[in-house]
């Protein structure tokens, strides 16, 4: 596939963007985003598919990627220019482009092999410079508020690990606490409803045929993909969002949380053993739901 490659159907409204990260065509996340485009073009969706390495993807958020003079040019803030610049007209046109793709898109997925138990460093840097402040957030439209709450997003990753090795009992540590930051932190911050991860445990160890049969799975999911349940995650409402209420729990809802075997969500364990699966498997209707909805 070339850098940029888009899929158009004129007479389709709908929109799928992948950002993918992998240096080889012939990796298994280049034949795991490959069976998602197909798929997705089948089912009538335009897909856009941001090749980060094969762009030359500029990582590093500096001073270049403002048009123009800094608003304080003695210290540089690069969130605050950065949004001045996003009101103004003034980010750099790679971002522009890359923000307009994520505007357009109902659906997004991010591709990518496991870094040290994140996403690579050319992904992060789409992260950091696309979802800046204004476009992707504010201190007003964030969580199940925020700006891309009628999007979804997910990740669709590779591991050289196995499943158990990131089990609560396996030596990584349990991947729930893994994909909190990048899941709750970066996509559900943004409002995105976040679907569960595809995770593609170690097929550099895999037989060939365990491989074909991980892709076919994941064919499978992507036919009811957007019919799926998203995570679950505390809605803002359980908290007390001023500077003076601290940001917490709000104390009725701790009260209410007190007699609950497990936690709210991953993160907000208080101290209890976390929700099981509450960052890989969406909460099914018959399951007991903690006053947390996405
Ligand atoms: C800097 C760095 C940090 C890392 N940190 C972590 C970490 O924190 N945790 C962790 O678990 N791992 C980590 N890893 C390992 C990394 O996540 C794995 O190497 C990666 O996920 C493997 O995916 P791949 O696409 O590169 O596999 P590949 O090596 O490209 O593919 C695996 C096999 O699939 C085959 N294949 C390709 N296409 C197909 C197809 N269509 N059908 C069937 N087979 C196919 C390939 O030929 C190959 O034999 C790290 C690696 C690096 C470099």
């Amino acid at each position: 596939m070339r850098k940029h490659e888009t899929f158009k159907r004129s007479h389709s409204p709908k929109s799928a963007l992948i950002i993918y990260a992998h240096q080889s065509p012939s990796s298994f996340n280049a034949a795991a985003r490959d069976v998602a485009v197909q798929e997705l073009k089948l089912q009538g969706y335009e897909v856009v598919v941001s090749d980060l390495y094969a762009m030359n993807f500029k990582a590093n958020a500096t001073w270049d990627d403002i048009i123009g003079d800094l608003k304080n040019s003695e210290l540089f803030q690069y969130g605050e220019e950065t949004m001045h610049a996003w009101m103004e007209g003034r980010l750099s046109k790679d971002i522009v482009a890359e923000q307009h793709k994520v505007k357009e898109a109902e659906l997004i997925i991010f591709q990518f092999p496991l870094y040290w138990f994140s996403v690579p460093a050319i992904m992060k840097g789409w992260i950091d410079r696309v979802l800046s402040q204004g476009f992707a957030f504010t201190l007003e439209k964030m969580y199940d508020n925020g700006i891309f709450k009628d999007k979804k997003a997910m990740l669709s990753f590779t591991t050289g690990a196995t499943q158990t090795m990131f089990q609560p009992d396996g030596i990584n540590g349990d991947i729930n606490v893994t994909l909190w930051p990048l899941q709750n932190g970066i996509l559900h911050f943004c409002g995105f409803q976040v679907l569960a991860p595809q995770i593609f445990w170690g097929p550099a160890h895999c037989p060939p045929t365990a491989r074909a049969a991980m892709l076919e799975g994941w064919r499978a999911r992507l036919k009811r993909l957007l019919a799926e349940k998203p995570l679950t995650f505390a809605p803002c409402e359980l908290f007390d969002l001023s500077f003076e209420g601290g940001f917490l729990l709000r104390p009725e809802v701790k009260e209410e949380q007190a007699t609950q075997p497990h936690g709210v969500t991953t993160g907000h364990h208080l101290g209890k053993p976390l929700p099981p699966d509450n960052q890989t498997r969406a909460r099914t209707t018959e399951e007991e739901d903690p006053g947390c909805t996405k």
